[in-house]
């Protein structure tokens, strides 16, 4: 006998029906599997760090990431307001995961799919977009973003020629940031009973920090807010200082943090603190989390959980902290990139001395 999930809030609440539909105990479709993902503890990797600390595995999402929300949200809303309707195209540039959950939507809502991605994206993701039925454009990603060849021009461009399309447009629109306000947050107020003290996110768009935490420090203002941001991407300064500055700017490999330009679907005041982490450090964390915890978790993962340790250096947290961390998308994607041997190798990714010690400490 399956269990009843109690859906938590009110976006979440239509799917009371998802688990009994007439005497059936089935979903009407894989949309329907979108949200209320697990909490789970961390009990290997963070033993040497004060406090207790629990991921949100957002790769039990059908699609396999955080983006399902954000995909299913802004769709089913364009929908009920007649802006879009079968038959339509949907159009978005991405670095892969809200691809992949656009794409699975389109599927089951019968849309067309056309897909701007930065030739960043590793092979595994732009095959999958392409297997879920998108029309893929792979278009730099070391251009200016007003560059025509950059992945928003096309985007934009392609919507601009495409009679009955919507442009998702996630990097500025204010419903990425609702998405997670509707679901994310209340999921992990409920799931840790409002113990919640701090909030760790990698931010790209800045749609699930913004809206998660805007919900929890509704609910408690003094949950603390740390963002994740890449060497390479702008956040961190530009959240401390209000400009941007070019010198910041450089190619680093994590895929889907950090950002080269404002994102207006990040609310940078919600964000109380911001720490930058590196390539290979992070791709050595992701590794080290499915070698301890048994959770083969992508890239951004691996980034998350450095930000936590470096954080921890930096005296964030003590024995009552109940940390939370956003573990966006599953492993899977990133076979040829940080779970290849040869591709680490290729980037010249070594283990710290420091990681090794810390890597014996919890195996
Ligand atoms: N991790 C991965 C793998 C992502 O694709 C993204 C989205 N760019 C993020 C983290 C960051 O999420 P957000 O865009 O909501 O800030």
């Amino acid at each position: 006998m399956r269990t009843v999930i109690k859906p938590v809030n009110e976006y979440m609440r239509g799917k009371e029906k998802c688990f009994m539909h007439g005497d059936l105990n089935v979903h009407e479709n894989v949309l329907e599997m979108i949200g209320c993902t697990p909490l789970v503890r961390l009990n290997k990797i963070t033993k040497n760090l004060k406090g207790d600390f629990f991921v949100k595995y957002e790769a039990h999402n059908p699609g396999h990431s955080a983006k399902d929300r954000i995909a299913l949200y802004i769709i089913d809303k364009a929908e009920k307001e007649g802006k879009i309707k079968p038959g339509d195209t949907i159009i978005e540039t991405t670095s892969g995961n809200t691809g992949f959950s656009i794409a699975m939507a389109s599927a089951v809502k019968g849309y067309k799919c056309i897909l701007a991605v930065s030739d960043k994206s590793s092979e595994d993701k732009i095959s999958l977009l392409r297997t879920m039925g998108a029309e893929v454009h792979v278009c730099p990603a070391n251009v200016a973003a007003d560059d025509p060849r950059s992945y928003y021009e096309v985007a934009k461009r392609i919507h601009e020629e495409t009679p009955g399309s919507m442009y998702v447009n996630q990097y500025f629109n204010e419903l990425n940031i609702d998405a997670h306000y509707l679901s994310t947050g209340p999921e992990i107020w409920e799931q840790t009973k409002g113990k919640i003290t701090h909030l760790v996110a990698c931010s790209g768009t800045g749609g699930t920090i913004s809206g998660t935490a805007r919900f929890l420090k509704e609910k408690n203002p003094e949950v603390k807010v740390l963002g994740i941001d890449a060497f390479g991407s702008i956040l961190k300064k530009y959240h401390e200082t209000g400009e941007v500055d070019k010198d910041e700017i450089y190619p680093y490999k994590i895929e889907g943090l950090g950002k080269n330009l404002v994102p207006g679907a990040t609310d940078f005041s919600i964000i109380d603190k911001f720490t930058k982490v590196a390539d290979a450090e992070s791709a050595f964390m992701a590794r080290d989390i499915a070698k301890t915890e048994g959770l083969f978790v992508g890239y951004t993962s691996g980034a998350a959980l450095q930000g936590v340790m470096q954080l921890a250096e930096q005296g964030e947290f003590n024995e009552n902290s109940h940390v939370v961390i956003i573990f966006p998308d599953h492993g899977s994607r990133y076979m040829s990139k940080i779970y290849s041997d040869a591709w680490m190798k290729e980037q010249g990714f070594t283990r710290p001395e420091t990681k090794k010690n810390q890597k014996e400490d919890v195996s």
